[in-house]
């Protein structure tokens, strides 16, 4: 299997110290490089692992990190301290560290040699106080890090070290997006708001706003044999509508939404972004509202946001590169309305058009209707239902001193049909039930829009908060409704006193 992240490397440091001898630095160095090589054989580890020599004392630990960090390929480093590696020396380097770090604490063998074992084997397993003179030196300096404990063998160890690697490629997707707004936040809402230069600092996200216009412009500059072939590959991987199909008496329609996909993405090229924003109140010339154009982009990996939420965008494009490789998909989402009857409550999701079609393997329907707000000409759409499975749906609020994600596991689930509905949607049960979900998520100010990840879990995003510094709010099947006020509370205080001053 070709690796989502082949061309990023993580890499593998491992301590020890010079009070042994050659001949047990030279087994240190053997046993490590297996380490690395049985993660890197890994399907579940989506980048490569690449093995550095062990360190043994200060200069060359500060020299690994100061050079992981100039590499742009680097996602983060992984360390495990084979032997006993006095934590003094690891310090100056962990000051420097700015990539993520994983703290892997596991051992060359499974089982002891129980009648074989001496001193000398003693000292060249010691992984196990190594390990904790290192976590001593982390927990002291407060260096933010994942730990993952157990044999490299194991899947439930390569399963943890994938998702933070997944993790660490959010972060440095964050990093590395530029982010384009087309027109401002949907007037008057709260929750899309939000301090973007605070963003740039946490996040690494460059957000900036383009007049509608200049869209428009691109939109007329659409070539027509651009827009052949589009809507030639609209019919044939959909299941498009007679109206809108060649020939059809709304055959325009379809037309010109190709005409917005091609200019969005031209344009969105052309400034190196990977995630964008829309606005119907803010639409200038653009005849329809962007639906099909912005389905396809979603699918094709950008971030998108609508009414101006540039914070669900950013979700949206790090789910999908912490998701890519994986079955499902991440797309905008919406909680919409609920189905109430008692202990089979549902929620149905959806949005006014722009669902990812990556939420399923079904074909989507291609259709028009109008659309009641934005006082433009009737948008194309795809229509479907999204795969019944396991997901996560994740807000990101700016709650004045800091930002918060709350996330809330939930179970996709099959419905009846909904004919009259004209727009993708989802519908999922809520863990650990509907009432604490919903009481939980609005206790934590949880937005009403959400990235919706199929492929990238809860687990995922839990790394890349880890990274980023930023609170976490998890709702799923250990969540109570007193526990959760109570971690809201605790965290209150706790963001507030570890923020510098
Ligand atoms: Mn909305």
């Amino acid at each position: 299997m070709s690796k989502p992240y082949a061309d990023r490397e993580v890499w593998f440091l491992t301590g020890s110290q010079g009070l042994y001898g050659e001949e047990t630095l030279r087994q240190v160095a053997e046993q490590s490089q297996e380490v690395a090589r049985t993660l890197d054989a890994s399907d579940d580890v989506p980048a490569t692992i690449v093995w550095k020599p062990v360190l043994t004392d200060s200069a060359a630990i500060r020299r690994a990190m100061l050079d992981a960090n100039s590499r742009d390929d680097v996602l983060g480093v992984i360390t495990w301290m084979h032997t006993f590696s006095p934590a003094k020396m690891w310090i100056a380097g962990l000051d420097v560290l700015s990539k993520p770090l994983l703290h892997l604490h596991t051992q060359a063998n499974v089982e002891l040699p129980w009648d074989g074992i001496d001193f000398d084997f003693m000292n060249l397993n010691q992984a196990a106080h190594g390990d904790r003179e290192y976590g001593y030196a982390l927990a002291r300096l407060g260096v933010a890090r994942t730990t993952v404990v157990g044999h490299a063998s194991n899947p439930a160890v390569t399963g943890r070290v994938g998702t933070w690697v997944r993790g660490a490629a959010g972060w440095a997707a964050t990093h590395e997006l530029r982010l384009a707004r087309f027109g401002d936040n949907m007037r008057n809402v709260a929750v899309t708001e939000g301090d973007k230069t605070e963003a740039e600092h946490v996040f690494g996200v460059s957000v900036n706003t383009w007049g509608v216009n200049d869209l428009v412009a691109a939109v007329d500059a659409v070539e027509d044999a651009t827009v052949d072939s589009l809507v030639a590959e609209y019919e044939d991987l959909y299941d498009v509508v007679p109206e809108l199909r060649k020939g059809g008496e709304r055959h325009e329609s379809l037309r010109y939404a190709a005409r917005q996909e091609a200019a969005l993405e031209a344009f969105l090229g052309e400034l190196g972004a990977k995630a964008f924003t829309t606005n119907f109140e803010d639409l200038g010339a653009l005849r329809q509202l962007p639906g099909i154009a912005v389905q396809r982009l979603m699918a094709k990996g950008y971030g998108f946001g609508a009414e101006g939420d540039w914070k669900t965008a950013v979700l949206v494009r790090a789910a999908k590169v912490m998701g890519a490789g994986l079955p499902g998909g991440a797309s905008l989402m919406e909680d919409y309305t609920y189905d109430l009857t008692p202990g089979d409550e549902r929620i149905l999701g959806a949005h006014m058009l722009e669902v990812c079609p990556s939420l399923t393997t079904s074909t989507p329907k291609v259709e028009i209707h109008p659309l009641g707000i934005g006082g433009k000409e009737d948008p194309v759409r795809m229509v479907f239902d999204a795969d019944p499975g396991v997901g996560v749906v994740v807000s990101l609020a700016d709650m004045r001193d800091r930002f918060r994600l709350t996330a809330n596991v939930v179970d996709l689930v099959e419905h009846p049909a909904l004919p009259n509905l004209p727009v993708a949607r989802a519908v999922w049960k809520p863990r650990p039930d509907f009432t604490t979900s919903a009481e939980a998520w609005l206790t934590a100010g949880g937005a009403h829009h959400t990235v919706l990840s199929t492929a990238a879990g809860v687990d995922a995003f839990e790394v890349f908060a880890t990274i980023a510094r930023t609170e976490l709010l998890v709702i799923d099947e250990a969540t109570t409704a007193r526990g959760f006020r109570d971690q809201v509370r605790f965290n209150a205080a706790y963001y507030r006193l570890a923020q510098r001053i």
